[in-house]
């Protein structure tokens, strides 16, 4: 089912969510106090609009209350991202996602009551950096501080062996959730199903116990 998004703050981060939305056949309003970004923008979302977000008044007015997810994707001007976030808030929006300069900032958020804060620029860094030094892992997503989900390639030593007999959950204490390759998908593989070399993997787990595992499929110890 489309969802209605609303982006405030067109800088390179809320212009990209607002326009991956939108190609996702998602109702999105864009809203920037400048011009100019209402204009590069206007083809990219269905309704782009020029007002500032720390007036109450004006977000009232487009009906924002009405949207299910708003992102605040203000940059640098963290007491208007504040701000804008305290009136969302206030309004009754019930999904406030919110781009933090830092840990101080996205302390603030959390108060007063943002759903989620991102950190796009670390979170880019940290996930850019592990598909660096494992050559195998194609896709890594951080779930919270402690646990992320990997999309790693099987070696050969795992070739042809079952679940079972790799025995990867008592192991690694982490769980394989699908084995994809070019031709099929299973997700929640069982205990029998084998492992087949150049498969990927999705796995999930605490991190430490991740990169035992990453560490076993390229050395195979
Ligand atoms: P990027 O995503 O490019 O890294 P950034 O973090 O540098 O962006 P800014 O450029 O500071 O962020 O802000 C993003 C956008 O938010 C800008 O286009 C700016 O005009 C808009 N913006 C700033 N304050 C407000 C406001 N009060 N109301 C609406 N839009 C605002």
């Amino acid at each position: 089912m489309s969802k209605q998004f609303a982006v405030i703050g067109l800088g390179r981060f809320g212009s990209s969510i607002a326009k991956a939305l939108y190609d996702l056949d998602h109702e999105v309003m864009a809203i920037d106090v400048d011009e100019e970004k209402i204009q590069e923008n206007l083809n990219n979302v269905t309704h782009a609009v020029q007002a500032d977000s720390t007036d109450e008044v004006a977000l009232k007015s487009l009906g924002i209350r009405n949207f299910d997810v708003v992102v605040v994707a203000i940059g640098q001007d963290i007491q208007a991202s504040i701000l804008t976030t305290l009136i969302l808030k206030e309004m009754g929006v019930e999904t406030i996602v919110v781009k933090a300069q830092n840990q101080l900032h996205a302390k603030v958020l959390y108060k007063i009551g943002a759903s989620k804060v991102v950190f796009p620029e670390r979170d880019m860094g940290i996930r850019v950096a592990h598909l660096l030094v494992t050559p195998n892992i194609l896709d890594y997503i951080e779930l919270s501080d402690e646990y992320s989900i990997v999309e790693i390639i099987s070696s050969e030593k795992m070739a042809e062996k079952t679940l079972l007999e790799l025995n990867i959950r008592a192991r690694f204490g982490c769980s394989i959730m699908a084995l994809k390759n070019n031709d099929y998908i299973n997700v929640a593989p069982s205990a029998n199903d084998k492992i087949h070399e150049g498969d990927i993997m999705v796995v999930i787990g605490h991190k430490n116990d991740l990169r035992r595992f990453e560490e076993f499929v390229m050395n195979g110890k």
